[in-house]
């Protein structure tokens, strides 16, 4: 099992644009939060099978997949649903996680949690690295991806923790206002910090 490297963000800071020069510069190996939060719901999983009990199977989709949309409405307007959701999947997630960072090799991996703050997730980490960006280029980013209303990049912002709180759990910063280009230095320096931290802990 690698070193590993907690790496979190707002929404839009840069998290996977981060990660993947990680990954493709240096062949660091990544394990994704979100992507893992989709597995332990696939077709034939254990939680896909807990939701089909819970909510029947009106809540896939045609192909067989979850209906993603259809459960966040659902636990939208019921706080209890939600709580029963969250109490099933977070264990599952990070049980997941741990036992996809225990087949990791490189020097060191990446753990990528978009909400590691709020769901206090950092302690699955050796250290953190935070991606950090002004407000303003989070909500124009996050309009310009996701086609959404100022407003609407607003009210998710401010379901998010705030900059302070994630910069108050970070290790090492990278500031990702600026132009792509001016992220690869940042990367490459810290990877030099990142395995010098991983040869001391071994
Ligand atoms: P989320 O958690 O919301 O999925 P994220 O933190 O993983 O987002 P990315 O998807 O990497 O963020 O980036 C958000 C958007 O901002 C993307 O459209 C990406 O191309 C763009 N972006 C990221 N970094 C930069 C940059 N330095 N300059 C310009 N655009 C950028």
């Amino acid at each position: 099992m690698s070193f590993v490297i907690g790496l979190t963000g707002g929404i839009a800071s840069g998290k996977t644009t981060v990660a993947n020069l990680f990954h493709q510069q240096f062949a660091i190996d990544i394990v994704d939060a979100d992507i893992v939060a989709r597995e332990v719901v696939a077709p034939g999983s254990e939680g896909l099978k807990a939701i089909i009990e819970k909510f029947g199977a009106d809540i896939l989709l045609d192909d067989g997949q979850l209906n993603r949309a259809k459960l966040r409405n659902v636990i939208f307007s019921d706080p209890s649903a939600k709580q029963w959701l969250n109490q099933l999947l977070h264990p599952m997630i990070r049980q997941k996680m741990l036992s996809d960072l225990e087949k990791t090799t490189s020097a060191y991996a990446l753990l990528v949690i978009p909400l590691m703050v709020e769901n206090d997730l950092h302690h699955l980490a050796d250290q953190v690295l935070v991606v950090d960006v002004s407000e303003n280029t989070q909500i124009e980013r996050t309009m310009v991806r996701d086609k959404v209303a100022p407003e609407q990049a607003r009210s998710i912002l401010a379901s998010q923790a705030t900059r302070e709180q994630r910069l108050a759990i970070a290790d090492y910063v990278i500031k990702n206002d600026t132009e792509n280009q001016k992220l690869l230095p940042q990367i490459t320096e810290l990877h030099k910090k990142f395995l010098e931290k991983s040869r001391e802990n071994l």
